[in-house]
């Protein structure tokens, strides 16, 4: 396990300190909520111009990661590159069951990136420890057996694609039951999400991006064990996947401890990351790097999940289901990825290997056996129950 190595497990190991920041920070966080989020008519079109006061989100606008994988090809030199292959020449143990086999260019130049571009002998046993890992454990075929007790469990869900095509993945605090959570539930769901989300990748991009939405914060969500877990097994076999972490409505005094950290980290941990404070810069950067649909799917979904108390239909216990006649809004994803993944086209999709699988509570509505599953174990008490603020829970 190579935790010191590697841009995005520095990142995931930054993401970890940041927050045992909030264990300090989370009091103050708390006497100053975000400002409520206005309604739907005011988010109607995110990448509108904002109201006022809009503001630069940096070095989003034409960043590294926002460029397409085949700009990037350079880091790697194809020297290396022949380098390394020759190093794994035989050593790759390819399951023909697994979609995505790891013995590509695109990967070589992965894990070639993940160790500075130049220490091919360390790329390579990490590549080799990573295809034996794969053929013994078999991630691509996990599930998430918690979400399957406990529909809800986890909120870690695919929801669109960038304007590359790469999968955006979301997740709110607000919408998990963060208390339950071990370091084996956090990994084999978020292993389940990254093998599912990589099916959705276009040709030639490797990468996703997340959101990760901070409102409903709390101490017990700072459980280090949990985060320790999750990245460990990340950066050990998925290296140089996330292409941007986008952390929303975090706790206002991160961002102190943020730029101080920044001072002392490599530049190439912290592209990665935008932090963004208010509903102006969420927008701006949503309608960076995404298509208007996915920007306003995102500000829509935002805004629904600082409502409090939370509407049944966006909590852990509904934001798995298909939403109700009429409603503007479904929780599980935009427009164009329900009608992908989740509807007409994924009914024509027929069933392979390779086809993508959408949160596990979802998958499993799609089937008719949400019910089932909810009878194993009593769903989340919620209380009170508010109406949803564009649909009745269903
Ligand atoms: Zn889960």
């Amino acid at each position: 396990m190579e935790w010191g190595t590697g841009t995005e497990s520095t990142l995931l190991m930054l993401s970890t300190v940041l927050i045992g920041c909030a264990v300090v920070a989370v009091q103050a966080f708390l006497a100053s909520p975000p400002a409520r989020a206005s309604t739907r008519a005011a988010a109607s079109s995110a990448c509108s111009p904002p109201a006022s006061g809009a503001t630069s989100v940096g070095r989003a606008g034409g960043s590294r990661e926002t460029q397409p994988a085949q700009s990037r090809a350079a880091d790697v030199s194809e020297v290396r590159l022949d380098e390394l292959r020759a190093l794994v020449k035989g050593q790759i143990i390819v399951d023909p069951e697994d979609p995505d086999p790891h013995a590509s260019d695109a990967t070589l130049r992965r894990f070639l990136r993940a160790v500075g571009g130049e220490d091919v002998k360390h790329a390579a046993q990490r590549l080799v420890s990573t295809a034996r890992w794969r053929f013994e454990n078999k991630p691509f075929l996990w599930t998430c057996e918690w979400c399957e007790r406990r529909p809800g469990h986890h909120t870690w869900r695919q929801v669109g694609q960038d304007k590359l095509g790469r999968p955006v993945i979301y997740s709110c605090l607000a919408q998990a039951a963060t208390h339950r959570y071990t370091a084996t539930c956090a990994v084999r769901h978020m292993v389940y999400a990254i093998e599912q989300a990589v099916r959705t990748m276009p040709d030639g991009e490797d990468g996703w991006l997340w959101i990760c939405d901070f409102s409903g914060f709390t101490l017990r969500a700072c459980d280090l064990s949990v985060a320790s877990g999750v990245i460990h097994i990340v950066a050990a076999h998925y290296p140089e996947r996330l292409a941007l972490f986008a952390c929303v409505n975090a706790p206002r005094l991160f961002m102190p401890a943020w730029r101080a950290i920044c001072k002392l980290v490599d530049p190439r941990t912290t592209r990665k990351t935008r932090f963004v404070a208010s509903r102006d810069e969420a927008r701006a950067l949503l309608c960076d790097i995404l298509p208007a649909e996915d920007a306003d799917w995102t500000m829509d979904e935002l805004t629904a999940n600082l409502v409090r108390p939370m509407a049944v239909c966006q909590s852990c216990d509904g934001f798995w289901r298909p939403p109700s006649a009429g409603a503007t809004h479904d929780p599980r994803g935009t427009p164009t990825y329900v009608q992908r993944y989740l509807g007409a086209d994924r009914a024509r999709a027929g069933d392979c290997l390779r086809r993508h699988r959408p949160h596990p509570n979802i998958a499993l509505s799609l089937a008719g056996d949400d019910d089932a599953a909810k009878e194993a174990v009593p769903p989340v008490v919620l209380a009170p129950r508010a109406p949803c603020a564009t649909a009745q829970a269903s």
